[in-house]
């Protein structure tokens, strides 16, 4: 049994997958709408590795829009190579396997260990499943790494469902609620095939998909030869879920939209909100607080369409007291209106409704009342500023007298909004954690 979990763990993936077609980049246009992995090439280096739905919409999206960290690399750019893949899942696990093997330098730049991700599988009788940033444990099998949570979440949870596993040593006596939704192998579990099923798993995660079909398919027959046929039925179906995630499961996080797209979404989007210049940068607010002790402000934006992550600011609410959101909003609204530096944006969106809005336009009035400058005064002036009110789910626009119900927006406006917002969120929430962390640590 040892040996049946140990072998795959160790064994290197394999370079088949590596069949990559190699082009040079004013060949860009031929690249394939599909999901898959490029590579960018400099000489005979690998110098940046990525994965996308579409590959060549997001590489020639690195070209034509690129953001602060494209403008790094993205000059010295030869020859692309791309790997097509059946599924996002492969995608992202072949981008993790050719990351870790060539070590691109423009991978490696932006990000120190402890933004990598791994799936952990601890040793032991009963090992336990869980993502991690550093390989701690030398008890425990690290597999990865992996460059985006997100989509190596997703992909886990749904793995999970085919292979249960579980996320803590101890399992109460009775069924637990991961049990319940067919998650968790139970209190009571026959360990062997516990880990013969884990090592499909890591099969899966190697980018091995092949061998875990074969390795079910056979355990179908034996189950069927030896007459188990409730058995054979079982894991059948558990192929048939496989199969299904394996093709159709969506992981990979649309980040970045084509320049014809934002060209569409861009017009409809100035003429709803009644922009009086062209957006091209979108800011959006985020407060949020632990018990009115921690209060953080976060700041995402857009640009033409897509988040451009270097970009981003937080702000530690100074005033004493915390009184509410709306007042720690107007404090990173008022110094965020100081920072002439970072560029105005055309459009600043506020998470919360009405009183949001007008404590936004306040800010902006007195911030315009407190400069005689021209060169900020003029783009201060012209930012539009809308809100969304999430329960009422509506659009509140500076200039207007009432609201927009979010259902009657064009979709693409509708899911620009919605995808700002969620990142404000999430961007929110991840800063917080590290916030609570250290204040807890002290
Ligand atoms: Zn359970």
């Amino acid at each position: 049994m040892v040996r049946l979990i140990k072998k795959p763990f160790n064994a290197k993936y394999k370079d088949t997958m590596e069949k990559f077609t190699v082009i040079l980049k004013s060949k860009m246009q031929e690249l394939p709408n599909m999901a898959g992995v490029y590579l960018f090439y400099e000489g005979r280096n690998i110098i940046y590795i990525g994965k996308a739905i579409n590959i060549k919409e997001r590489v020639k999206n690195h070209f034509l829009q690129p953001t602060y960290k494209d403008n790094f690399f993205i000059e010295k750019v030869e020859k692309i190579g791309f790997i097509n893949t059946e599924s996002e899942i492969e995608a992202l696990i072949l981008e993790a396997n050719l990351i870790k093997k060539h070590q691109p330098k423009f991978n490696q730049v932006w990000r120190d260990n402890k933004n990598y991700f791994y799936v952990v599988i601890t040793k032991g009788p009963k090992p336990i499943v869980f993502i991690a940033h550093q390989r701690k444990n030398e008890n425990a099998h690290y597999i990865g790494p992996y460059v985006e949570g997100t989509s190596l979440k997703k992909t886990l949870k749904y793995l999970r469902k085919v292979f249960p596993y579980y996320t803590s040593q101890k399992h109460p006596h009775n069924k637990c609620t991961w049990c319940h939704l067919g998650l968790c192998p139970g209190p009571m579990p026959d360990i062997d095939e516990y880990k013969k099923n884990l090592r499909k798993l890591v099969l899966i995660l190697q980018g091995k998909r092949k061998t875990a079909f074969y390795a079910l398919k056979k355990e179908m027959a034996v189950a069927a030869k030896a007459k188990d046929f409730e058995k054979a039925a079982a894991v059948r179906d558990r192929i048939h879920a496989l199969e299904h995630i394996m093709g159709h499961a969506k992981v990979i996080e649309q980040r970045h939209v084509s320049p014809d797209q934002w060209q569409a979404t861009q017009a409809i989007f100035e003429s709803i909100i009644n922009s009086r210049q062209s957006i091209q940068k979108i800011e959006c607010y985020d407060i949020s607080n632990i018990q009115g002790t921690l209060a953080v402000g976060s700041m995402v934006v857009f640009v033409n369409g897509s988040p451009d992550r270097s970009q981003y600011k937080k702000f530690r609410i100074r005033m004493e007291n915390k009184p509410n959101d709306i007042a720690m909003l107007k404090e990173v609204l008022t110094r965020r209106l100081t920072h002439p530096e970072w560029s105005y944006p055309e459009v600043m969106l506020i998470d919360g409704g009405i009183a949001q809005l007008n404590i936004g336009i306040k800010a902006k009035n007195e911030s315009l009342a407190n400069t005689t400058a021209v060169d900020i005064a003029r783009p201060v002036k012209n930012i539009k500023i809308i809100s969304i009110a999430k329960g009422r789910q509506e659009l509140f626009i500076e200039g207007k007298k009432n609201p927009i119900p979010l259902k009657n927006l064009p979709q693409e406006i509708y899911n620009l909004i919605k995808r700002l917002d969620d990142e404000a969120h999430r961007f929110a929430i991840t800063y917080h954690k590290k916030l609570r962390k250290k204040y807890l640590l002290n």
